[in-house]
């Protein structure tokens, strides 16, 4: 079993790229820089000042020779990601000088890293809590904006220094209430025992939000699903198409084509939104494109927000619908029907033309504003970006409802007391702190016992 800083590395970037980042952690890595790094004087170097960047060359000692020109940073324990001693080395992104880098490093034993074991070693030596760790795994993987800038919020400590504050109270509301119960002959000026109940009772209703905030997160990371639904020949894969700035739906003049749903994925100022081109809505005795036409219907009924897709041409019927709902008039290119120009001065109906591009704005802007009511976070508090963490959270409120009922049940306070010492832990594992005998030397700490 290597022990806790014995020296990884792993590439940080990808194969193929015109740079690589190769990271080594450990308690040697300086060793490694003075073996590996030569300055651009073709010299050794021993001093690395941390932080900065040297440029240079990479020796290969066993080969006696120079493997490539790098970069190589230093990072001292303490000021590291990981908290260990760490080195960078920034070289060519070719697979050969990749694979020679390794060996060279393996002959240095020093071992490959697992799967996220930089950032745990960050943990293990208290860089980072747990759901920072989350985030940064949470960020690398977002693919929209909104998804990241919740993520970075995280990283960055938000998530955790608002859940250690609400347990930091938590902590002093049950130290006051422990009091109570421990030195009820004592001098002692006690917060009134309702004041404290109710602090508790708020502190929950705050998690509440954030434990419900978590789908707006799940929201974000998956895309706000949009069902473009309407007749056969309305324009809905052109519609698909023009959204998406590319041919992916099949157009044709031929009512019916679409049997089946497309579904695909588009971004317009950083929201994520996954398009759904359904089956045209009609009477029809074709047994596999009613099958199409139901799914449609079940897409109308579980999306997000609906795109009503009107031929304006003919004389249009608008479909009853909601405020996720927004009707379009196509094809206005061509004249629109008497009947259709009428529905223009509705509210909720715009006219656009799919093939020739035109009036698309005011469907992306509709739909931005609908991202920003459904995606943007309201509240100050922050987002929860793990099931995990969700599952946490969820705990801690039980508990924390549980506390309140046993109190309006008159149950005592020292029982009552252990389901907010539950929430407590709950609320500790989110960050990834280890629960322990803090809330006793509070007591101490807080009050002047006898005095
Ligand atoms: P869908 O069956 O609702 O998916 O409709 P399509 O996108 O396949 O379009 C049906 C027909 O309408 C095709 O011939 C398209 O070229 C045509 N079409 C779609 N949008 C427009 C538009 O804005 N203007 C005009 N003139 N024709 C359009």
């Amino acid at each position: 079993m290597p022990t806790a800083n014995a020296p990884i590395f792993g590439l940080s970037s990808q194969v193929g790229g015109a740079i690589a980042i190769m990271r080594c952690s450990g308690k040697n890595c300086l060793d490694i820089a003075q073996k590996l790094f030569l300055n651009s004087n073709k010299n050794f170097r021993t001093n690395f000042e941390s932080h900065v960047m040297n440029y240079g060359f990479l020796w290969d000692e066993a080969r006696q020779t120079i493997l490539d020109e790098i970069y190589l940073v230093y990072f001292e324990a303490g000021r590291s990601y990981t908290g260990d001693d760490m080195i960078e080395i920034h070289c060519h992104g070719s697979s050969a000088i990749l694979h020679r880098l390794s060996e060279i490093l393996r002959s240095l034993d020093v071992s490959p890293a697992q799967p996220g074991e930089f950032t745990r070693r960050a943990f293990l030596n208290g860089r980072v809590g747990l759901s920072q760790a989350e985030a940064i795994h949470e960020l690398i993987e977002s693919d929209n904006l909104q998804q990241a800038s919740i993520a970075i919020n995280n990283v960055s400590g938000g998530l955790k220094s608002k859940i250690v504050t609400l347990r930091n109270e938590l902590v002093d509301c049950a130290a006051h209430l422990e009091a109570t119960l421990d030195y009820p002959e004592e001098d002692i000026e006690f917060i009134n025992q309702d004041s404290l109940i109710k602090r508790i009772l708020d502190i929950g209703s705050i998690i509440d939000e954030i434990y419900q905030n978590y789908d707006r997160f799940i929201l974000s990371k998956n895309g706000l699903q949009v069902a473009i639904l309407g007749a056969p020949n309305s324009g809905k894969s052109s519609l698909l198409n023009a959204l998406l700035k590319k041919e992916r739906a099949i157009v044709t003049e031929i009512a019916g084509t679409t049997r089946d749903h497309i579904e695909e994925s588009i971004q317009i100022n950083g929201y994520k939104f996954k398009i759904i081109d359904t089956a045209g809505l009609r009477a029809t005795t074709d047994e596999v494109e009613k099958i199409g036409i139901e799914r449609s219907l079940e897409f109308e009924k579980s999306s997000t927000l609906i795109i009503y897709l009107y031929d304006g041409n003919t004389d249009v019927i608008l479909r009853e619908s909601g405020t996720n709902c927004i009707h379009i008039l196509n094809k206005m290119d061509l004249r629109l029907s008497d009947k259709s120009s009428k529905l223009l001065s509705k509210t909720d109906v715009i006219q656009i033309s799919a093939l020739k591009l035109e009036g698309l704005y005011k469907l992306e802007s509709w739909l931005v504003s609908k991202a920003a009511e459904y995606l943007c976070n309201k509240t100050d508090l922050p987002m929860l970006t793990s099931e995990r963490q969700r599952d946490s959270m969820h705990r801690a409120s039980d508990s924390l409802q549980s506390f309140q009922r046993s109190l309006i049940n008159g149950i005592p306070m020292d029982i009552a007391l252990v389901d907010l010492y539950e929430a407590l832990d709950y609320l500790g594992q989110i960050t990834g702190k280890i629960v322990t005998e803090d809330i006793v030397d509070r007591i101490f700490e807080k009050f002047c016992i006898g005095k």
